[in-house]
């Protein structure tokens, strides 16, 4: 098919399952389509997706609308992370000023089990709140975006686990930095956890399978777990599987295919 005729998608990215949808898409559907994969551009470190790639923030959702007109794009899908809600209502506006199609690709809720001791916060300064009362020596997994909530918590001490060096020292007074990125097995989190002497987790309910290793370690060792509850996000169409999103983008296609013929 000639280069003007394909059809371009973008991904907004930040998760594997972006990831892993930006390689299926070429990978099934790149004869036919474009795909340029978007990324905020926190992490220096991050690997490649299939197809083009764009790099930073757009400019609120004025500059996204701008961006998705001059790169002609036809279609959107949000694959951003469950907690990236500002992305998400960016994306939801500018696509519907230029009615273009938007598709959520959300990662399912966790659901807790028998044995489970979760406690579910609004957010990072509520679970500061809570967190003494359930342990002393924390195990931090919410990122390094809101750590400064625990900074008043001078008894307690940090396990905090980020994907990278942050770009500012941690505000913590107690803590033990670690760098790793997911997905992990029950048996490393579990070996993570009592070798530091963890007896409280936090989290975001971030959701899927990449991150929920750390959930059966913590039930099967018997610690608490904070919970920071999942914000809304997502407009229009959502789906889990990153075979549904695919679906979603041929059925497109094939819709568009048929307009012209
Ligand atoms: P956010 O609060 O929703 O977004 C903050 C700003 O970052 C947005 O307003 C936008 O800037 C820019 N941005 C975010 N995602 C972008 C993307 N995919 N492409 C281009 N610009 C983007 O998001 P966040 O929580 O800071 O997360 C940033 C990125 O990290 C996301 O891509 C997300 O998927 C990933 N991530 C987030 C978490 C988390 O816990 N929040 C965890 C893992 C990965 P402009 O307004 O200038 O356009």
């Amino acid at each position: 098919m000639p280069e003007a005729e394909r059809r371009h998608l973008l991904v907004l990215g930040g998760t594997g399952e972006a990831r892993a949808l930006a390689d299926d898409a070429v990978a099934r559907l790149g004869q036919r389509l474009r795909v340029t994969t978007s990324l905020a551009g926190r992490t220096q470190r991050f690997a490649q997706p299939a197809g083009e790639l764009r790099r930073g923030g757009f400019g609120g959702s004025a500059g996204l609308a701008a961006y998705l007109r001059r790169a002609r794009i036809d279609f959107v899908i949000d694959a951003t992370h469950p907690f990236a809600a500002r992305i998400s209502a960016a994306a939801g506006s500018a696509c519907d000023s230029l009615g273009l199609p938007l598709l959520t690709l959300t990662r399912p809720r966790w659901k807790p089990q028998a044995g489970d001791r979760w406690f579910e916060v609004a957010g990072a300064a509520e679970a500061a709140l809570l967190l003494p009362r359930l342990g002393r020596r924390a195990f931090l997994t919410i990122g390094s975006g809101e750590i400064e909530a625990f900074g008043a918590l001078d008894d307690v001490h940090f396990l905090v686990r980020l994907i990278e060096p942050p770009p500012q020292p941690v505000p913590l007074r107690s803590h033990t930095l670690i760098f790793a990125r997911g997905p992990f097995t029950e048996a490393s989190e579990r070996l993570t956890m009592t070798h530091h002497g963890v007896d409280v987790l936090v989290t975001k309910a971030s959701g899927g399978a990449a991150t929920a290793a750390k959930l059966a370690a913590a039930r099967a060792l018997g610690i608490p777990v904070i919970m920071l509850r999942r914000p809304e996000k997502g407009r229009g169409e959502m789906v889990e599987r990153v075979e549904d999103a695919l679906a979603w983008v041929e059925r497109k296609l094939e819709k568009l295919q048929e307009i012209v013929t």
